[in-house]
């Protein structure tokens, strides 16, 4: 089927004219019109938007006049960048009914390269989750709930980017863009069985990406290979006169780098990635992918970062005071959902205070008033030294300890999340056991680093399990070379859920 294509074989296809854009975009359609009722990976499918552009790729192929490798490409865009013109929530109701009026950078970037905008993607309230059920938007409309894993609709497809890695997983689009401010590109991917990589921090623009955590987020690709995440991720990448932590180094051709077979390098095992609380199935699934890569050639050695202990503590303690600072912005009065759109009676002589206090306590969801509170309690006057300033120290420590071990190994491999994907609820009453399950993902992000989530097998319930490749600052190619090699030898990416 069509739907089933990466960006690799769909754009050996276009070009060589066994198919067209569009009839791979109405393959797609055809395909969320079956499944995503039970999925529930999209918020907004943009049909029309959609075949349009297919049509245009279409005639500047018969004219000669092909933009990239990605012309024709039909991509899925989680809702938190901003699409001019079409409507993005960031899965709350505050922001119901915005449309935004400029473009994100990432998704100008694709479009001038001629992909197609297939459609909006579910995630957790302003990003804020690990398992999408934070959304405001029960989009699996077959079951009135939130984003399903498509592997076992019973169970949460992770968070916070879950509608992009459904809708990969589930073939609901050809790639999809995600972002990462503690996990919410690689433990979705690693939960649904497809390749998510976070880059380093500067080198995605994130201009037009709603900010949850602005030194912390980032955005990436989510795709059905590495090797497609690494054609997807140079369009991604480069300066932006708009965002100034966006870096000027030059973007590498990624996927022409790919060849290399040649895994002589040092991988280090981080023995804190492995403490108690690892699910001993997926304990044992990373192993076995760290036995393949010492057969490939790769010197496997142990390693500590004893700091990693506190890398939970000082991203939930930095996060929701960025957190507290971007979302002042929804205010009722600027855009999005103002209780001066609802007036009654009851309502229509508040005080400027009130209209932004009813409109933020209506619109805001449980989990951003948690962090918004969190944040506002962390750096108030009397507890900034104690909580935030404390917390910036020890980012600065965490983060000399990884460029110390990478002045020693090229990589570090370890799990993304201790435990397989879990039911719908399950962690929902306890926000701390949702925030302990972002153990493994949240260093990285405090550190700036790139980190990568790949397919490396299957639980005995046939739950995906994904391994996580960790490099040192602007490492992306490293760890699409030794990803894409582990492709090579073994077929996890190759399965596919069977949606009931
Ligand atoms: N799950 C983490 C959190 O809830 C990470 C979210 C993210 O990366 N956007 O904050």
């Amino acid at each position: 089927m069509l739907y089933e294509l990466t960006i690799k074989s769909a754009s050996e296809k276009l070009a060589s004219g066994e198919i067209s854009s569009v009839e791979l975009t109405e393959s797609i359609l055809e395909r969320i019109k079956a499944v995503d009722s039970k999925v529930g990976a999209y918020i907004t499918v943009c049909e029309k938007e959609a075949l349009g552009m297919a049509r245009a790729s279409d005639e500047r192929r018969k004219s000669g006049k092909i933009l990239s490798e990605i012309d024709g490409i039909p991509i899925a865009v989680k809702d938190l960048y901003l699409t001019k013109g079409i409507r993005t929530t960031a899965a709350s109701k505050i922001l119901d009914d915005f449309i935004p009026p400029y473009e994100s950078t990432v998704t100008a970037h694709l479009w001038a390269a001629g992909a197609v905008l297939i459609g909006k993607t579910n995630l957790d309230q302003f990003a804020m989750g690990s398992s999408t059920e934070t959304s405001a938007y029960n989009t699996a409309t077959e079951y009135d709930s939130t984003t399903r894993n498509p592997w076992d609709l019973e169970r949460i497809p992770g968070g916070s980017s879950g509608g992009s890695a459904a809708a990969v997983a589930a073939d609901l689009c050809i790639a999809a863009v995600g972002t990462d401010t503690g996990g919410s590109i690689r433990q979705p991917a690693s939960l649904c069985s497809i390749t998510g990589l976070k880059p380093t921090y500067g080198r995605v623009s994130r201009y037009g990406i709603m900010a949850m955590a602005s030194s912390l987020d980032q955005a990436g690709p989510m795709t059905k290979t590495v090797e497609d995440a690494a054609i997807l991720l140079k369009y991604m990448s480069g300066h932006d006169k708009h965002d100034s932590t966006s870096s000027k180094r030059e973007v590498p051709e990624y996927s022409s780098g790919l060849g290399t077979r040649d895994l002589q390098l040092k991988v280090g095992v981080p023995k804190e990635f492995f403490g108690a609380g690892l699910d001993p199935e997926v304990d044992k699934i990373i192993r076995e992918a760290i036995d393949k890569y010492r057969e490939m050639g790769a010197e496997i050695v142990d390693v500590s970062l004893p700091l990693i202990k506190y890398a939970l503590a000082v991203y939930y303690i930095l996060m929701p005071v960025e957190v507290s600072s971007n979302l002042a912005r929804y205010d009722g009065i600027r855009y999005g959902y103002s209780v001066l759109k609802h007036q009654t009676p009851r309502n229509n002589n508040q005080t400027l205070d009130e209209v932004y206090s009813i409109s933020r306590a209506e619109g805001f969801g449980a989990e951003a008033k948690r962090r918004i509170m969190l944040g506002s309690y962390v750096s108030s006057a009397g507890y900034a030294d104690a909580y935030y300033k404390k917390a910036l120290k020890v980012r600065t420590l965490i983060k000399n300890e990884f460029d110390r071990i990478f002045e020693k190994v090229d990589l570090l491999i370890a799990p993304v999340a201790p435990s397989p994907a879990f039911k719908f609820g399950e962690k929902t009453a306890d926000p701390l056991s949702m925030y302990l399950s972002d153990v493994l993902t949240v260093p990285i992000n405090p550190a700036g680093l790139p980190a990568m989530s790949l397919p490396a097998g299957f639980t005995k319930e046939n739950l995906p399990v994904g391994l996580q490749l960790i490099g040192p600052m602007w490492g992306e190619q490293t760890i699409l070379n030794t990803g894409h090699a582990f492709q090579q030898v073994t077929n996890h990416h190759l399965q596919k859920p069977k949606i009931k």
